[in-house]
């Protein structure tokens, strides 16, 4: 489903990911944990091109994009419309219904008509438990609702692959739980997921395998529990000791 081989990024002449290599499986959920700085955001961001990578190459369900080859608009577009992006902050357009937040992207991206994408919108909305909220702004929703909202929004363009930055680290412990327990719900339902998290109990809970960045670099990438409990690298221990 998603293939990154030998990614590099640099900023100016600051190297942020260097040879980056893994991959995933349909279905599968992967935590990225780290120090700050890492570059966890960053590799996020190459995944679904908001930034361009300056090597390496990105395979996400048979679309391949090589940092050196300039994408089409139409390739651009077509790959991000397999990866969906939830962000730390939930960027909901704040002049619009919570309906029309979700249903307007499906009718620019995906052509739907105006009833077909609320539709969809209801039905996510009801997912994630906030379907009396269609007719609401944002402002009137917490925290914790405006990313559900932004969790809804990503899904209903029926994304392959869901990249999340952080969705709880903005919202207060009690909040964050009910954001967790959406995406929770959405990996048991086997969606695709990479999932940036500081949440070290999702991480060993709800993950199938945990990568460990560090400057840069991928120094651990294993099944959750091994990664957490077990890591081989002297800095994933330190790391991993001061956050457990
Ligand atoms: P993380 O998400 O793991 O905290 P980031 O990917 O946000 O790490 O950042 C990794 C490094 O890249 C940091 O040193 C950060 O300052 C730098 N960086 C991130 N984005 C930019 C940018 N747009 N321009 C310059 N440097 C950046
Ligand atoms: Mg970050």
């Amino acid at each position: 489903m998603l293939e990154v081989r030998n990614l590099r990024k640099a900023f100016g002449t600051h190297e942020v990911l260097k040879d980056i290599s893994f991959s995933m499986r349909k279905g599968e959920v992967v935590a990225i944990i780290g120090p700050s700085g890492s570059g966890k955001s960053t590799l996020l961001r190459c995944l679904n091109q908001l930034e361009s990578a300056s090597g390496g190459t990105i395979t996400i369900d048979g679309l391949t994009i090589h940092a050196d080859h300039r994408l089409r608009r139409q390739e651009l577009m077509a790959l991000r419309r397999k990866a969906g992006m939830v962000f730390q902050s939930f960027n909901l357009f704040p002049h619009m219904t919570v309906l029309r937040n979700i249903s307007l992207p499906q009718e620019r991206v995906l052509g739907r008509s105006r009833a077909e994408a609320d539709k969809r919108s209801l039905a996510l909305l009801e997912r994630v438990g906030l379907v009396d909220k269609a007719g609401q702004y944002p402002a009137r929703c917490s925290g914790g609702q405006q990313q559900r909202i932004a969790i809804a929004r990503a899904l209903a363009l029926d994304p392959q692959v869901m990249l999340f930055d952080e969705p709880t680290s903005a919202l207060d412990p009690e909040v964050g739980l009910e954001v967790l327990a959406v995406m929770k719900e959405l990996a048991d339902a086997g969606m695709t997921m990479v999932v940036v998290t500081h949440e070290m109990h999702f991480a060993e809970t709800v993950s199938d395998r945990v990568l460990l960045m560090a400057d840069g670099h991928i120094l651990e990438d294993g099944p959750s529990k091994e990664v957490m409990r077990n890591p081989k690298s002297e800095r994933a221990k330190r790391f991993l000791h001061a956050v457990l």
